[in-house]
């Protein structure tokens, strides 16, 4: 077989050198994108993740519009709307600088109440929005009954009794609440009582101070039965606890010496949960 020689090599019998082939040009590397892909694959998976977000954001949306008014993010409260659902908070805080909705909601229910006028209190801390006073709600409330509330309280009580007492009083007592009984709403004072501080959440008639629960089959539980143990302890844990969800101020016997014997329930802008 007759020898191939390389480049610039020599032959033995002193040929000139074959002519180097000319270099082949070389492959250039797939440019790039940022994450270091190639730049084809990298703007494809781009395009599909935004077609897919597209699609699901679509179809979250579909589904939200599919929705009862109530159950809505955008929708108004509707306090006959079953169950508790991700934005019942939500509606029911946007009920408190609202009055004209939130009356609304009131009427949309089954709640009975009379509006109540303004506040005649001289001191300016000691008024209400949209105050009324709950003559009939789906549980009774103690004589005597409560003085004003603010429509947003009103509101979620209406609730509360629904989604909150009556599961809770099933599940741990197997009865249901029949009345409420309580220390009242308004009251035009400082936060417990003192001469400088803070208004409370009553002096705006914004919460209610409940003590007790009766039930259906005679029973009576009431807040100091707190460490009591047994099915009372638990029914009025989970009350307090539960109840942060719909209320944005809930205190207890665990928050102080002065809760020991009922639970403050109100609709204030500060979120506690105690
Ligand atoms: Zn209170």
């Amino acid at each position: 077989m007759k020898p191939v020689y390389g480049p610039f090599q020599r032959s033995p019998k002193g040929e000139t050198p074959r002519t180097p082939p000319p270099a082949r040009p070389k492959r250039q590397p797939p440019r790039r994108g940022p994450t270091g892909w190639p730049l084809w694959a990298e703007i494809t998976a781009r395009a599909g993740i935004l077609l897919l977000g597209a699609f699901g954001i679509g179809a979250i949306l579909q589904h939200i519009d599919a929705q009862p008014e109530g159950r809505k993010p955008w929708g108004q409260a509707d306090l006959e709307e079953p169950g508790l659902h991700l934005f019942t908070s939500t509606h029911l805080r946007a009920l408190r600088g609202n009055a004209d909705a939130c009356l609304a909601a009131l009427d949309g229910s089954d709640m009975q109440f009379t509006r109540a006028g303004p506040s005649t209190a001289s001191t300016p801390a000691c008024h209400w929005q949209a105050g009324v006073r709950i003559e009939q709600s789906n549980v009774g409330y103690a004589n005597p009954v409560p003085d004003v509330a603010s429509c947003a309280l009103a509101a979620t009580l209406y609730v509360w009794e629904r989604e909150i007492l009556q599961p809770a009083a099933q599940d741990h007592l197997g009865s249901e609440v029949t009345e409420i009984l309580h220390y009242g709403t308004f009251s035009c004072r400082r936060v417990n009582g003192a001469q400088s501080g803070s208004w409370s959440e009553h002096a705006g008639a914004n919460a209610i101070d409940v003590s007790g629960f009766r039930l259906a089959d005679g029973r009576v539980i009431e807040v100091t039965d707190w460490d009591a143990g047994g099915a009372a302890s638990a029914f009025l844990r989970e009350v307090r606890d539960v109840s942060c969800q719909l209320f944005t101020g809930v205190l207890g016997p665990d928050y102080n010496a002065a809760h020991h014997d009922h639970f403050h329930l109100d609709m204030g802008s500060w979120q506690i949960c105690r």
